[in-house]
């Protein structure tokens, strides 16, 4: 197919009655019945092609940042970019010293690993005691806070006042690190997104709405990716 966007495609044969799309970042699988022949399919595809082509776009755009861990290549922490650097003899292996990432050259085959081990320190760190500020300043009442690794959710708060929270969340600004503890914290006297919940949580923090928007538009970037 001469469309640049359109990436190889792979046909998956099973006892189904009718043909399925499925895209993904760089992929597309198509779902077929065994009886359907190569060019039934390929005609499916080309009817099909505008629909394709505009969900890659909007895929493509929608992609977390991938890294290829360059020299000067800039990092987000709270919303700030910093620059990548190569040193050569460091105690850690990566460093941030408030200007930039220092990275020990001899590490860089495992960049990708250190800098997400990197967020989640800093996550528990610091969001434990962001939460605690808001807790004690709104009596609210929690029992733990862990840093989570689940790929599209930022926070979640169990029946017992269990907090977990995105270590993705330290590449955001802090608002947003804020607006998903607030939003958690308030789950600790609503368990769902009623009308009282959100009522609390505009009172704890009143352009709370800013914040949950960009997230929902803009929280994939704060996942990044290796460049492989
Ligand atoms: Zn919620």
């Amino acid at each position: 197919m001469k469309n640049s966007l359109q990436p190889e495609f792979k046909v998956i044969r099973s006892n189904r009655k009718s043909l399925a799309i499925e895209l993904g970042h760089n992929s597309m699988k198509i779902r077929a019945p065994y009886q359907m022949s190569d060019a039934e399919i390929s005609r499916f595809i080309l009817a099909k092609k505008d629909w394709i082509r505009e969900k890659q776009l909007l895929l493509s755009k929608k992609s977390p940042p991938k890294h290829q861990f360059v020299e000067g290549e800039k990092f987000l922490m709270y919303g700030e970019e910093y620059p990548l650097k190569f040193v050569e003899k460091q105690p850690f292996a990566l460093k941030f010293d408030t200007k930039e990432f220092l990275l020990n050259s001899r590490d860089l085959h495992r960049a990708h690993i250190l800098f997400k081990a990197w967020y989640i320190n800093q996550a528990k760190f610091s969001f434990p005691k962001r939460v605690e500020d808001y807790a004690s300043k709104y009596g609210f009442k929690y029992k733990t806070v862990r840093i989570s690794d689940a790929a599209r959710r930022w926070g979640s708060c169990s029946s017992s006042g269990s907090i977990n929270l995105n270590w993705r969340l330290m590449r955001a600004i802090p608002e947003v690190i804020d607006y998903v503890i607030v939003h958690e914290l308030a789950h600790t006297r609503h368990m769902d997104h009623s009308t009282k919940f959100w009522e609390l949580v505009a009172d704890v923090m009143p352009n709370y709405k800013t914040y949950r928007i960009w997230l929902k538009e803009h929280g994939y970037m704060l996942d990044f990716l290796a460049e492989s």
